[in-house]
């Protein structure tokens, strides 16, 4: 039912609720739910308030009106105190209800002005009012457009109200029983009339714990469901032996593997002999040594007849990739070829010709490989590297380059250390393997915050790093690509540091997006060379480039930067073993959370702690990496950051269940299948791409 018809609504407020909040049925309605809860039991005494208090509630006598150009200034007192009330709008109507000597309840949010406690447009009531709708009000998100149109909290209370008397009497459950007895839960009724108006704070809980497991379980049965589809389908390339190209490689590594290494190389071969398809996700820091783990993965899939993959997000990162992996391959005999959007049309046709007749074992690339007339003998394993660049359906065009239904098996490398709880909901269908030990000799990495005007000392550091043979990496934000304003920062930040490191004997080099490839590579390659000393760079050096001799990365603006976008940077050294440095330069005001994140970024270098932090205080939503592949779902009321708990038992239950009935068919289980049929689940059915 459209909500306009609803007592207190209107084809007008109607309108407005669709178009500023999307709310435009009564289901929608009754789902919006308030964002916090005021206890409103308890009334302040004026004298009481502290300055920058929450919500507060008083019983005060009216004293005087004043009207001044555009607004009316109300005082009132208790006995304790006298506090001012301001009102800019419907100043007639509060001026003729608020009479000298008749006495109010009033709520809102104080503030200080000139040394006065004030309300400006408190919630108005008569004393007789107190406590109507049980202790607490739920608060619901608005806008100002909202509020203009006089839908104010309690407007909206009223409204709620009158929807749920509408709707709840005809609402039908929608977990089957006996996940609400086994999980004891309350009814869907309860729930929702409590999270609106909760008759006590612990009904308030109990709704809450209802509505976000539902939400949490469905999700989760969604993702398992997709993942349990594949467990049992056989159309996965059974590779059982280990072959030779993996020994032949292994034997001549010039170092012992670490030991989380070695166990995930284990995870995937086991994946890899089963005869299903591998979906796997493989979590390491930047330095854990995820290339290794690609290459001798992929020489499995060499050693037994099949072609291999390895595709990363840049120009720069497949031509590093490929240089590295060329080396590893030496050994082996397994050939390996380039494959990007600058390769030249004849080196591309002999490519394409040798990933048809086979004779190219491993393809390193970008996006490239994706193209349609890119066609393989018998491609076996896909690498993607920094799975964040690539959406979705890019990957499914890779699953789908075998024809004969057998489908190639897959591991996704992130760098970017992702929380337990998000890694279950972003990737709730791949397995997750975690690369948690840092190869052995890395001495970390020091981390310090500069304001401004350290720089000269930053500076003369930079020269005795310099003259001790390091390079220094220096980067300014570049947060769109677009923005013109971001490569002014760029070029006015190469300019200051070509005048305070001037030829000779310094030598600087830049790197940006707006380059034309070769330019890019040409000083890229003379830094990684030796043949600069400063590179100055957007945030492109972000990912995998990998040059040991630089010690010091320094990071401008660094307050513009979120905390996994600096801990990719700081990635980029402590590469060798000598000491190394982050220098965070920072603006003299930082918001709270800015300092926040500086601050952690120096108490510690371990990627996940800092990416559980990222997630308190930003919301996962906005974590970097999750920001372009976006969560499968906008979770309505469980927080992945705060719910962690039932998160976990949301998931574990899904799984026992789908052990059971892995189809959902089993009549007890209709609900589940209608749920999850209703389409608010679907986007996370990766089944549907491989
Ligand atoms: P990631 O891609 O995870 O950031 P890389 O694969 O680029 O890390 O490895 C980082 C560096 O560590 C490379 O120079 C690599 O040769 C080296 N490395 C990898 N594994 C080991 C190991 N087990 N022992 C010593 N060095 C290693
Ligand atoms: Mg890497």
């Amino acid at each position: 039912m459209d909500i306009q018809y609803l007592k207190g609504v209107g084809a007008k407020r109607a309108a407005l609720l669709g178009s500023e909040l999307g709310i435009v049925t009564i289901d929608d309605l009754i789902h919006f739910f308030p964002t916090r809860y005021i206890d409103r039991s308890t009334i302040v005494r004026i004298g009481e308030i502290v300055p920058d208090a929450a919500y507060v509630q008083i019983k005060a006598r009216v004293v005087s009106r004043e009207e001044k150009p555009k607004r009316l200034s109300v005082w009132v007192e208790d006995g304790s105190g006298r506090m001012e009330l301001v009102f800019f709008k419907g100043i007639k109507y509060v001026s003729s209800k608020l009479q000298p000597g008749s006495e109010f309840v009033f709520f809102g949010k104080p503030s200080v002005f000139n040394g006065v406690v004030n309300i400006v447009h408190p919630e108005i009531d008569a004393p007789s009012d107190e406590g109507r709708s049980g202790t607490m009000t739920g608060v619901y998100p608005s806008t100002e457009k909202i509020k203009n149109a006089g839908i104010t909290g309690k407007v909206m209370n009223r409204i709620m109200e009158a929807a749920l008397n509408v709707a709840l009497p005809q609402m039908q459950e929608t977990l089957p029983d006996y996940v609400i007895k086994g999980r004891r839960l309350v009814p869907l009724q309860f729930a929702l009339r409590n999270i609106h108006f909760p008759q006590s704070a612990d009904a308030l809980l109990k709704a809450q714990r209802r509505l976000k497991f539902e939400e949490l379980f469905l999700l989760q049965l969604s993702l398992l469901k997709a993942k349990f589809v594949r467990m049992r389908s056989s159309n996965g390339l059974k590779m059982t032996a280990v072959g030779k190209a993996f020994n032949d490689c292994f034997k001549a590594l010039p170092y012992e593997l670490t030991g989380a290494q070695k166990r995930v190389i284990k995870e995937i071969r086991t994946d890899m002999q089963s005869g299903c398809q591998m979906n796997r996700l493989l979590q390491g820091d930047v330095g854990s040594g995820k290339t290794m783990v690609a290459v001798l993965s992929s020489l499995i899939a060499c050693g037994n007849g099949y072609q291999a993959c390895i595709m990363a997000p840049t120009e720069v990162l497949a031509q590093q990739h490929y240089r590295n992996i060329c080396r590893y391959l030496k050994p082996t005999g397994v050939s390996c070829a380039l494959l990007t959007g600058s390769t030249r049309a004849a080196e591309r046709r002999e490519i394409h010709g040798g990933l048809e007749d086979g004779s190219i074992g491993i393809i390193v690339g970008t996006h490239a490989l994706i193209e349609e007339d890119v066609r393989f003998r018998n491609l076996g394993f896909v690498v993607i590297d920094e799975q964040h660049r690539f959406g979705v359906d890019q990957r499914a065009r890779l699953w789908q380059k075998r024809t004969d239904g057998f489908v190639p098996h897959v591991l996704v490398m992130t760098a970017t250390p992702i929380p337990r709880t998000l890694a279950m909901t972003l990737y709730g269908d791949l397995d997750v393997s975690v690369l948690d030990e840092m190869p052995p000799g890395r001495t970390p990495v020091k981390t310090i915050h500069c304001y401004e005007g350290k720089r000269p000392a930053v500076y003369k550091f930079m020269k005795e790093q310099i003259a001790a043979g390091r390079q220094i990496f220096v980067v300014y934000p570049l947060i769109f690509e677009s923005e013109k304003m971001d490569y002014k920062n760029l070029e006015m930040g190469y300019e200051q540091i070509v005048s305070a490191f001037p030829f000779p004997p310094y030598r600087t080099a830049i790197v940006h997006g707006q380059q034309a490839v070769q330019e890019k590579t040409f000083n890229m390659d003379a830094f990684v060379a030796g043949r600069a000393d400063i590179m100055v760079a957007t945030s492109v050096i972000e990912v995998g480039v990998d040059v040991p001799n630089a010690s010091v990365m320094v990071i401008e603006s660094a307050e513009r930067f979120g905390l996994a976008q600096l801990h990719q940077l700081r990635g980029r050294v402590g590469r060798g073993s000598e000491q190394s440095y982050c220098i965070l330069m920072t603006d003299f005001k930082l918001s709270k959370e800015s300092k926040r994140r500086i601050d952690l970024m120096c108490a510690t270098d371990n990627g996940f702690e800092l990416a559980e932090e990222d997630m308190k205080l930003r919301g996962p939503g906005d974590l970097e990496g999750t920001q372009q592949s976006g969560l499968p779902i906008d979770l309505h009321i469980a927080s992945i950051a705060r719910d962690g708990a039932i998160l976990s038992e949301a998931r574990e239950y899904a799984s026992r269940i789908l052990e059971r009935d892995p189809q959902l068919s089993n009549p007890a289980n209709a609900l589940l299948l209608a749920a999850l049929r209703s389409g608010k689940y679907a986007q996370c059915d990766y089944s549907v791409i491989s």
